[in-house]
């Protein structure tokens, strides 16, 4: 019988569906990663670092994770007769909306569907993404999308290959449109007045937004007035009536006793 961890929703010994740890577990209790590598090209990305893949490698292309599917089953099989059906969000080591084929994508929101499960994506992939739309239940899965500037030149010099703001903008007004739970990653915060412009842009079809800063960017974090930024997006968050999430490396700027809960319900009831 499948051993379940004491945080209740992971599985002993299941490695292609796992509870992320550390500033990845706070996006989601459950992900998976059916590519390795990724075309997006984020000068800022640190997955390099952290899977030991050389930058040039990753940043050729993603490719099917050998044997993906296979260990999927298996490990869906074993959430199933456990009981858990959290969401299982894609992706943190790839984009599951990357510029090559991702039909792989398709068949893994498949394989979690059959086995109970919901999932979330987060994807720089904008409009990529509408291939899958209908796999997308409004009473249990999500979509995201992560944004750091309206600006097509500066999404550009940091986020080289992927699709641009506006893209990504119409894609979450489009999944919000067909009742899909839709959020907001402002992680990377790399310019301050950029990214509570993406707030007022876009409040009026995203959900909730999750609010991180800059990290590995040394320049930024040291230039940037975090507690001043933080003070200015719950403000905005409040004014808006919008759901929000302050990330960690933020809270210590938040007034005493603010409620931020980790986990909030990522789905609307059914249309
Ligand atoms: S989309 Fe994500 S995984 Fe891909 S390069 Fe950018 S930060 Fe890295």
């Amino acid at each position: 019988m499948a051993e379940i961890n004491p945080d209740g929703v992971s599985i002993k010994g299941c490695s292609i569906i796992y509870a992320p740890k550390g500033q990845a577990g706070e996006y989601a209790p459950l992900a998976t990663n059916p590519y390795r590598g990724c075309g997006h090209g984020c000068a800022y990305c640190y997955v390099p670092l952290v899977t030991k893949q050389p930058r040039p490698e990753f940043d050729a292309g993603a490719v099917n994770r050998q044997d993906f599917l296979k260990r999927l089953y298996s490990d869906a099989a074993k959430y199933q007769a456990a009981g858990i059906t959290e969401q299982v969000m894609l992706s943190f080591t790839t984009d599951p909306y990357h510029p090559g084929s991702t039909s792989l994508t398709r068949t893994t929101l498949e394989v979690l569907r059959a086995h109970g499960m919901a999932f979330c994506t987060l994807t720089k992939g904008g409009s990529r993404a509408l291939v899958d739309v209908m796999a997308f239940r409004p009473d249990r899965d999500a979509f995201a999308s992560t944004l750091t500037s309206l600006d097509e030149q500066f999404s550009r010099k940091w986020e080289r290959n992927a699709a641009d703001p506006a893209d990504r903008i119409a894609a979450l007004k489009a999944f919000h449109d067909r009742g899909i739970f839709t959020w907001v990653s402002l992680e990377p915060t790399l310019d301050v007045e950029a990214s509570l412009a993406i707030v007022e842009a876009t409040h009026e079809f995203v959900d909730l937004y999750k609010v991180g800063r800059a990290n590995y960017l040394k320049e930024i974090t040291r230039t940037t007035d975090w507690r001043d930024y933080t003070l200015r997006m719950v403000d905005t968050m409040h004014r808006l009536g919008k759901r929000h999430y302050i990330k960690r490396d933020l809270q210590e700027y938040l007034p005493g006793g603010y409620p931020n809960p980790l986990r909030v319900t990522q789905h609307h009831r059914a249309i």
